[in-house]
């Protein structure tokens, strides 16, 4: 079975096809970083707009990549939320239009398990149950998941997302939008301990999170510290320690919780490399592995969604009726394929 998925939920539009025997077999984004960098952050109007003028010309792209024709498709599968309802309706669209063309199913895919099922596209993906932590920029949330479509949240923040957290920190540095890989980058010549950010809701039991501290945190030293390139450096640093120490504290928590031995991280944050060794060394000391997508596979895409629509229709999902997207939509109201 080979499924068309298309991503449009934010700033990128992706497409892919999975193919059920050959796996992956294209996949390209198009990144709207450049149009809205601006602004300081996503206009919605100006992604949808965007997300009309690049999707048809991805697909046939992805499609010439896969060296195959829209005849040779079994299913189209398209993010139909959580996300900015005008980009949504664009991927909807086009993808409900396409799988009506050619008498198709087409499956309305949540993008939250979409990021959720990517570390399983990889070389030794983990066996189910595992517990996931999805670190985006809309979400950070610790999951107990026993199967596809079968999801327990654990955790999740109470105000800011990583993501976000990353972003709100890095404009606050004078780093341009989306500035998390880019805090990323500038930590690198920082000094460890200079600042010595909070741990936010770790020294309490649960595995809920709580950033919004962290950048007002950010905000008193960056006054404090005036241009000083270094003062910059450091802080970002303390930052993205600080941020690493809990999710890895929380992840301990929930590994220990769940007994399943089994981590998987996903979703945008999951990209970062100071990040990932400190899960890397935290599972190390649990006994347990820790499971990613590939880089190009952190951030939005359509490999995704072309996935989740896949392990969905052929696991016996009919596919969405009715032309409708979801802004807001609970990872934990998903069911199993074929039983819904
Ligand atoms: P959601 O998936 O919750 O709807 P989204 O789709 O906008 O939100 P993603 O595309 O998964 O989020 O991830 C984007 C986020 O990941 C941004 O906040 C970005 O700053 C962050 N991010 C990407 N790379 C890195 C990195 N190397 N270090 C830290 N943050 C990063
Ligand atoms: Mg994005
Ligand atoms: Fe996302």
């Amino acid at each position: 079975m080979r499924v068309l998925g298309i991503e449009t939920s934010c700033d990128e539009t992706g497409v892919a096809v999975y193919d059920g025997s050959a796996g992956l077999r294209a996949h390209a984004v198009h990144s709207q970083v450049d149009l809205h960098a601006t602004y300081g952050g996503v206009v919605p109007e100006l992604a949808s707009r965007d997300h009309v003028r690049r999707v048809l010309p991805l697909v046939e792209q992805v499609l010439a990549d896969s060296g195959l024709t829209a005849d040779a498709l079994d299913g189209v599968a398209y993010t139909r939320g959580p996300g900015l309802v005008g980009a949504l309706l664009v991927g909807a669209a086009v993808g409900r239009s396409l799988a009506w063309a050619r008498q198709l199913p087409a499956i309305g895919v949540h993008h939250m398990e979409a990021h959720l099922l990517a570390p399983l596209l990889e070389d030794d993906p983990p066996a189910f149950p595992f517990v996931a932590l999805l670190v985006s920029g809309g979400h950070t949330m610790l999951v107990q998941v026993a199967g596809v479509g079968r999801y327990r949240l654990l955790g999740e923040s109470l105000d800011d997302a990583a993501g976000e957290a990353f972003d709100k920190t890095a404009k606050l540095l004078g780093l341009p939008y989306p500035g998390g890989p880019q805090l990323e980058q500038l930590a690198r010549g920082g000094e460890p301990d200079r600042y010595r950010f909070p741990r936010p809701m770790t020294d309490r039991p649960g595995l809920d999170f709580s950033f919004s501290g962290l950048k007002t945190f950010t905000r008193n030293l960056v006054m404090a510290s005036g241009d000083d390139p270094q003062a910059r450096a450091d802080i970002a640093r303390g930052f993205q320690d600080a941020v690493a120490d809990t999710l890895a504290i929380k992840c301990r928590r929930a590994l220990r919780q769940s007994g399943t031995g089994r981590l998987v991280v996903a979703g945008g944050v999951s990209a970062n490399q100071t990040l990932r060794a400190r899960f890397d060394a935290m599972a190390a000391a649990e006994g347990a592995t820790v499971h990613y997508p590939r880089l190009a596979l952190c951030t939005d895409n359509g490999a995704m969604i072309a996935y989740t629509g896949y392990l969905r229709l052929a696991g016996g999902d009919r596919g969405t009726n009715g032309f409708n997207v979801t802004a807001r939509w609970p990872l934990e109201a998903l069911v199993e394929p074929g039983a819904g």
